[in-house]
């Protein structure tokens, strides 16, 4: 295997949709071979199907808590209403999922730095982990990155490369020095070994529950597209016997995802959910794909209903998330015949800045 074989050589990234690359398993060699692993650390607790050789001395993400919210079950009229509580990762944050594989990875193949493009939570969680390992970080950063999020990257360390233009340029810039000096990447929407780290968010659910609905916020498609993956292998592996119906999330100012779904296009606005405002999604297909098996749909919410959801799932739920995160709970409150349902809400960060 080639951990650098990153995008398919017919399609690459020549269209709007680049070609990024899918990792199979076989499948009834990881079967018998999961038990052995029960016990190893977070996400390692999944090693046979995860594209690395072994568990690594990276900082522990995953083995979240699946949380029960009974306030909101009531409320919503849901037979449960579950957290899967991402904000208690290393950074707080589910990105350290595919963080660690990241580091995994760039261990293996002997890099001597890391690198991705993002003014947020994966340059943070990419910072800490390098720190963590005496590894270089390198941000390459949007000219418009909040000064506290550049205040983060700063105490943790990483190397800043602040961009004249936008996100897109970025990463742009990201990608050709970092082929250029040899560095790993850690862009989820250009490696597609980092988002089999993400999918273990899916398997873990599934190891304790079988839900009938799960809602993240969507910005690229990586996240929602991999946890439908593990819910696919989860069955795969015999956990769980159907699949749950996969609820992206989109604001309604910045809503590609649900204009590609729906056929029908939105204008554009703008919203303060930073970590999904993404005009040009890079992992479309996946995602689509993993909505029509799931029989699922996407879902716009306005930001005045993510403020009201955030402060909801503060007071009736105990838990403080990020503002994008706080959008599942605000497409729960739009959704119908939740009777006799168990739903889960992906809260994939905690960091309010
Ligand atoms: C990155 C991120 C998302 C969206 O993930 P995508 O893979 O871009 O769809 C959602 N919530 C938080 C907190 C994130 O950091």
């Amino acid at each position: 295997m080639d951990p650098r074989a990153y995008l398919c050589p017919k399609c690459g990234d020549t269209g709007d949709d680049p070609g990024i690359l899918d990792v199979h398993y076989d499948y009834a060699a990881a079967r018998d071979a999961l038990s052995n692993h029960a016990s190893r650390r977070g996400i390692f607790r999944y090693l046979p199907l995860l594209p690395v050789r072994d568990e690594a001395p990276v900082l522990p993400a995953g083995a979240t808590a699946l949380v029960a919210a009974p306030r909101l079950a009531t409320r919503f009229g849901a037979a449960n209403v579950f957290l899967k509580d991402e904000t208690r990762n290393p950074t707080r944050c589910l990105k350290d999922r595919a963080t660690t594989i990241a580091m995994t990875l760039a261990a293996e193949s002997g890099a001597s730095a890391v690198y991705c493009a993002s003014a947020g939570n994966a340059a943070i969680s990419l910072a800490a982990f390098a720190a963590h390992r005496g590894i270089r970080c390198h941000a390459f950063v949007p000219s418009y990155a909040s000064p506290v999020r550049l205040d983060w990257l700063k105490r943790l360390g990483a190397h800043l490369h602040v961009s004249t233009g936008n996100y897109d340029q970025a990463f742009q810039e990201a990608e050709q020095a970092g082929c250029e000096h040899g560095w790993y990447s850690r862009n989820c929407a250009f490696n597609p070994f980092l988002v089999e780290g993400k999918k273990t968010c899916g398997l873990e659910i599934a190891a304790e529950i079988a839900p009938d609905v799960v809602i993240a916020p969507v910005g690229d498609g990586c996240t929602l597209g991999a946890i439908g993956k593990g819910f696919r292998e989860a069955r795969e592996m015999g956990m769980i016997t159907r699949l749950p119906r996969l609820i992206g999330v989109q604001a309604q100012g910045v809503q590609p995802m649900v204009a590609r779904f729906t056929g029908k296009s939105a204008p554009e606005g703008e919203t303060a959910a930073a970590s999904i405002a993404v005009r040009r999604p890079r992992n479309a297909l996946r995602l689509l794909r993993e909505l029509k098996v799931s029989n699922g749909e996407m879902i716009a919410v306005s930001d005045s209903q993510i403020e009201s959801a955030q402060k909801l799932l503060a007071e009736e739920a105990g838990l403080v998330a990020e503002f994008t995160s706080a959008a599942t709970l605000a497409a729960l409150a739009q959704m119908k015949s939740l009777a006799g349902k168990s739903v889960v809400l992906v809260i994939t960060g905690g960091r309010v800045d």
